[in-house]
């Protein structure tokens, strides 16, 4: 259970603060906009649950207003709105959960470079009312089409002071929405005071929000009896009394958002050296908030030793109401069911962690690409996979979502890229930004990739960076220029492919030469390129290693070896951001949903019930925009098309001779008449079992071919659900109706392109051993 539930995750991410995650990549002129109106993110932290998609709540942007506001910015000084120069919020915020409202005081210090007069946005409705100051609303200039109605007001400070109070206050409550994404709906809501819970940042313009500004904050909080209030910063005040409770968060670190979270909480804590530890649980469990304190304490020690000071007074795990996975400067947020899941506190939690050095401590700038979510993932989820020696398949994995969900239209380079908002933007985002620090590492060394990361971190710390901030901290440890590596790959679009051949060997005094051709086949020009080979030598159980630099299309490679060499493995752990052959990739799930267009055919011989269910299991992709599904009926067609995938349904379904044949070349798996499926030494009868299986059609290219069977027709409606978590595995076995998952795993990769035997050598001879590689820090414990 705890694999299959793993199995569909995938860890989370920093709310993008001043990013909409559905913002186009067309609109990506206008982030030049005022950072806080374009942080209209909900990030989740699931591929499925919580996949931040707001279109709700994401207000639409002129370009005309954006340059408008640029100029803006200019006239107001500019860059001194910056992180040197916040404006202070001291807010007291008095909360009434079952009224759906609150009162708020503001006494806002302006930084001298504001001038006497600045414009500011409110949750409409609140009625502000200055002291020091005279207010006036301004229509907005590019009306909003948000979900949540809100009011722009110009301010003009009496003469002599730089300091006004704002008081307002009202109702904030925009119930929870579903949102649908590619495999699941999700829930968000743009602000919510309720019962249940209290969730409020800069989305809901809650507190006064001055374009481009960042801020610092005081909060005192008052709250019912039995309540908890968390922002950022640290707790520096706090009663909790039968009648109410009253609590102050502080933050002194530049910001831009202010988040208020309260519910009714019980709280763990633990002090870990000069960082608050902190779990508030909303059904109480000691147990549980001890392991996460913990977890918290050891992630937090092994990162400061490798990057630098944790940014922030405390670290709080929040649970939240709705299945969130947001990460905040100082807390994450994190769903009831997710935080239960035992395998979080492995994935996730160190991701959440570790985002308040990438994202939530160095913040982002959009404008140039968000990168914190590829280094966020290279030092969190890729780390603990090498810690576990599973670094070159999960790298694997993600060259194989990049072929399979990145094509065309669908490709875009880093610098465009804000949030997940598909498996496309997540394989480019995440997997070709991870892969991008992992060369910069392999071409630097553990020392200087540590010493450039330790920089660029000291250097950009509560503050908006970009990739030219990156290669500067890079550069000037590497002493080189590395700007065309980081215009390749930050700049372009796609991805080299690369192809070997001609291998052949000769003796050369007492040393073997091998020599043989690489070629970059991709349309578009070279890539500069550094390529691992590993050789298999005659008698040594450990192969030769090396590196071949290559900067055109075409290189012929010329190694010295100490002994005969058998075989050639070009890149055999997936060390070069590159665009897999299909020949490298076992055919599974990610073929069949990952495809332009998908044809599903229904098995018109299968009985009645069973046949109801797999239309319905049909349908429901076909319902889904994510996918391109067309449903036909086996006996209306007389071959299968081979310009698409096609997925076969049943048993019964008259194409199963080709599903058959398509799976013949995989030693491991048969397909018996009797409807059983043998795998490795395992068998599974058709009674009790539901089977999926991934192939690719026999008599073409690589049209995508799956097949699906059960006996039972409840099963499905759990199988719709459940596939598309399941996209990277070749075969899935199912059991009863829920169904559970109880055997899964993907075909050997058979016709590797980039594997070369030599001459002389009878069979492929298998892959000698490689060097093991150690993760940068020991990050989870492995004596669990
Ligand atoms: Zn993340």
């Amino acid at each position: 259970m705890q694999n299959k539930a793993a199995a569909a995750v995938i860890p989370g991410e920093v709310r993008p603060r001043d990013t909409a995650d559905t913002v186009s990549r067309v609109l990506k002129n206008t982030l030049l906009r005022r950072r806080s109106e374009l942080k209209k993110a909900r990030e989740g932290f699931f591929q499925h649950p919580v996949r931040h998609r707001v279109r709700p709540v994401v207000r639409s942007i002129s370009r005309a207003q954006a340059i408008a506001c640029s100029l803006l910015l200019l006239c107001i000084g500019g860059p001194a709105w910056g992180g040197e120069h916040p404006i202070h919020h001291a807010l007291k915020v008095e909360l009434h959960p079952r009224e759906h409202r609150f009162q708020v005081d503001d006494t806002i210090s302006l930084p001298p470079s504001a001038g006497h007069s600045i414009q500011f946005t409110l949750h409409a409705g609140l009625n502000p009312r200055a002291d020091h100051a005279t207010l006036e609303t301004v229509p907005d200039p590019a009306p909003s089409d948000s979900a949540v109605p809100m009011q722009r007001y110009r301010l003009t400070l009496d003469q002599g002071v730089n300091r006004f109070t704002l008081h307002y206050g009202g109702v904030i409550d925009h119930p929870l929405e579903q949102v649908p994404s590619e495999e699941r709906q999700f829930e968000v809501t743009a602000g919510l005071i309720d019962q249940e819970g209290v969730f409020l940042d800069s989305t809901s313009d809650w507190f006064p929000i001055v374009a481009g500004a960042m801020v610092t904050f005081s909060m005192d909080v008052s709250l019912p009896g039995g309540w908890d209030a968390v922002s950022q910063g640290k707790r520096t005040r706090y009663k909790k009394e039968s009648g109410g409770t009253t609590v102050r968060w502080a933050c002194d670190k530049p910001q831009d958002d202010i988040y208020l979270v309260a519910a009714q909480f019980t709280e763990y804590h633990r002090d870990a050296g000069d960082v608050q530890l902190q779990v508030f649980l909303r059904t109480p469990d000691a147990q549980l908030a001890r392991r996460y304190l913990a977890a918290a304490d050891r992630y937090i020690g092994r990162y400061q030793t490798l990057l630098g000071a944790y940014p922030y007074g405390k670290f709080a795990l929040v649970e939240n109401f709705w299945q969130s996975g947001y990460g905040m400067p100082s807390f994450t947020l994190l769903g009831s069911q997710i935080i239960r899941f035992p395998f979080i506190i492995y994935t996730s939690y160190p991701h959440e962690i570790l985002h308040n050095w990438w994202g939530n401590g160095v913040y982002v700038d959009y404008r140039e690409g968000n990168w914190s979510e590829g280094l966020t993932a290279y030092l969190s989820d890729h780390l603990v996979k090498v810690q576990q020696h599973q670094g070159a398949a999960y790298r694997r994995e993600l060259l194989q979502k990049y072929a399979d969900f990145v094509s065309g239209a669908k490709d875009f380079p880093l610098s465009e890229f804000t949030a997940r908002e598909s498996q496309a933007s997540e394989a480019v985002g995440y997997g070709k930004a991870l892969m991008f620090f992992h060369m910069l590492h392999r071409r630097l060394g553990d020392e200087a990739f540590v010493k450039a990361l330790r920089l660029f971190y000291k250097d950009n710390v509560y503050k908006a960076a970009d990739y030219d901030d990156l290669q500067r901290a890079f550069e000037s440890v590497a002493h080189e220029d590395l700007t065309p590596i980081f215009r390749q790959w930050v700049r372009r679009t796609g991805a080299p492919a690369l192809a070997a051949a001609a291998a052949t060997a000769s003796r050369n005094g007492g040393d073997w030469q091998v020599k043989f051709t690489l070629d970059q086949t991709q349309a578009e020009p070279a890539y500069r390129l550094r390529v691992p080979v590993a050789v298999t030598l005659q008698g040594r159980s450990n192969a030769y290693q090396t590196t071949v630099s290559m900067n055109s299309k075409h290189r012929e490679v010329v190694l010295s070896v100490p002994a005969r060499p058998l075989r050639v493995d070009v890149d055999p752990e997936f060390d070069v951001f590159r665009r897999l052959s299909r020949d490298e990739i076992p055919p599974a799930l990610s073929g069949l949903f990952g495809a332009q267009s998908l044809l599903i055919v229904l098995p018109a011989q299968a009985p009645p019930p069973l046949l109801h269910a797999y239309q319905g299991l049909a349908e429901a992709w076909r319902d889904n925009p994510a996918f391109n599904v067309q449903v036909a009926m086996d006996d209306q067609m007389k071959t299968l098309p081979r310009d698409r995938a096609v997925w076969l349904f049943g048993w019964e379904n008259r194409f199963k001779s080709q599903a058959q044949q398509a799976l013949a070349g995989y030693q491991s798996v048969a397909v018996d008449k009797g409807g059983s499926l043998r795998i490795d030494q395992q068998t599974f009868p058709a009674p009790g079992y539901s089977l999926v299986l991934a192939a690719e059609q026999s008599n073409d290219g690589h049209a995508p071919l799956g097949w699906l069977m059960t006996t039972r027709p409840d099963a499905l409606a759990g199988l719709g659900r459940k596939l598309p978590h399941y996209t990277k595995y070749s075969y899935l076995v199912f059991q009863g109706d829920a169904p559970d998952n109880i055997d899964r795993g993907m075909w050997p990769v058979l016709h590797s392109p980039l594997s070369l035997s030599l001459d002389g050598a009878r069979q492929s001879v298998p892959m000698a051993a490689l060097t093991p590689r150690r993760a940068l820090i020991q990050l989870i414990d492995t004596g669990h």
